[in-house]
């Protein structure tokens, strides 16, 4: 363990991460680093390499597998960076660090203008889905039912058939490989599939730009897609989200990673308590007491079932510390 005590923000040694993740298995940090404010999030990030260390960064911890045992290093933990207000037109760099007073959180504009919110990496997506319902904004309806933080959300670029977070990502403030502050437009970026492509950059913040709309439509459209993902996906049960990105629709034929798995008798395959979901493929269930172990054994069990049956290596999305 690093023989440094003095981190710039709350810090605990030992800190256990399953409770932190939404599958809830794994082990503990060496260190776990909770910043405030970006600025906060920036040194932690510069102590954490002055140590030696490359930091991970966690967000929601939904598309996350801890594995078991001690990970050595520092982690930093997003979810107390949670501010989400309504920038002015001019929006400086300054602003999107600005540490606000509660009452400061939605300034007074109509809905109808300025259709943007300025949102810090821990800012949760379903609390961004609210603020669009209650707004009247169009655009974010697609991350509905989607669990983690907005910089997870960014680094993942979260999305599904509906749309994803990119397409309303205006500017981003990343801390980049020195350290330092580095603010970056949509157009600077180049997001893919499941990837919001930062390398090592880290998000602090990010400016999201919706549309207005009337709020009646943004609600309905909301409530139609949960409902469409809650007869889908096990999203009330203990997962990491996805476990694999959907593969190349000329070498699947056109069916996607869950169907993939479905189809080559994937379903219901366990370790332990860790279970392929009944009702869809592309999802392992924690039924209570799986281990980070049972989990990682059951992916390796899923893709070489579905490489030997199909030849296709299906390629992870979930991210897994650790292992
Ligand atoms: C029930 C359920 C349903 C889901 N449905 C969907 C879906 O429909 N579509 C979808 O895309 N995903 C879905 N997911 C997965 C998950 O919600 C998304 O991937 C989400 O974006 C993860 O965000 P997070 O904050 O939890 O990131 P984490 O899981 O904490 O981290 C994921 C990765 O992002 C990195 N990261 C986190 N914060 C930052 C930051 N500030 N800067 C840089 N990197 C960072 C982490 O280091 C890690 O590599 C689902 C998950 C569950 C459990």
């Amino acid at each position: 363990m690093t023989s440094l005590k003095s981190w710039p923000c709350a810090a605990l040694a030992g800190a256990e991460l399953a409770s932190k993740t939404t599958i809830q298995v794994g082990g503990s940090a060496e260190w776990l680093l909770e910043p405030r404010t970006p600025e906060e999030l920036r040194l932690a990030v510069v102590a954490a390499r002055e140590a030696g260390f490359e930091p991970r960064i966690l967000g929601g911890g939904a598309n996350l597998i801890v594995a078991d045992g001690v990970l050595a290093g520092v982690v930093i933990a997003t979810d107390r960076l949670q501010r989400v207000f309504r920038p002015g037109r001019e929006l400086s760099s300054e602003e999107m660090l600005r540490v606000i007073e509660p009452d400061d959180r939605m300034a007074p504009q109509s809905p109808k203008e300025n259709a943007r919110i300025v949102a810090w990496a821990g800012a949760s997506m379903p609390r961004i889905v609210s603020t669009t319902q209650k707004f009247g904004w169009t655009g974010f309806e697609g991350l509905v039912g989607v669990p983690g933080n907005v910089g997870g959300g960014i680094a993942m670029n979260a999305g599904g058939r509906w749309g994803e977070m990119w397409d309303v990502v205006e500017r981003v403030l990343l801390i980049g490989e020195d350290g330092s502050f580095v603010e970056k437009a949509r157009e600077d970026c180049q997001p893919t599939y499941r990837n919001g492509q930062l390398g090592r950059a880290i998000v602090a913040s990010a400016v999201l730009r919706f549309r207005p709309d009337e709020k009646a439509a943004v609600v309905e459209r909301c409530r139609d897609y949960l409902k469409q993902k809650k007869d889908a996906q096990p999203v009330t049960e203990r997962s990491a989200g996805c476990v694999w990105k959907n593969p190349d629709r000329e070498k699947s034929g056109g069916l996607s990673a869950g169907k993939l798995v479905e189809q080559c008798g994937g379903k219901g395959m366990s370790r332990g308590d860790a279970i392929v979901s009944h009702l869809h493929g592309n999802f392992i269930v924690n039924r209570g007491k799986a281990t980070a172990t049972d989990v990682l054994t059951l992916i390796e069990d899923v893709h070489d079932l579905v490489a030997q049956k199909t030849g296709i290596s299906l390629e992870r999305e979930v991210k897994v510390w650790g292992s």
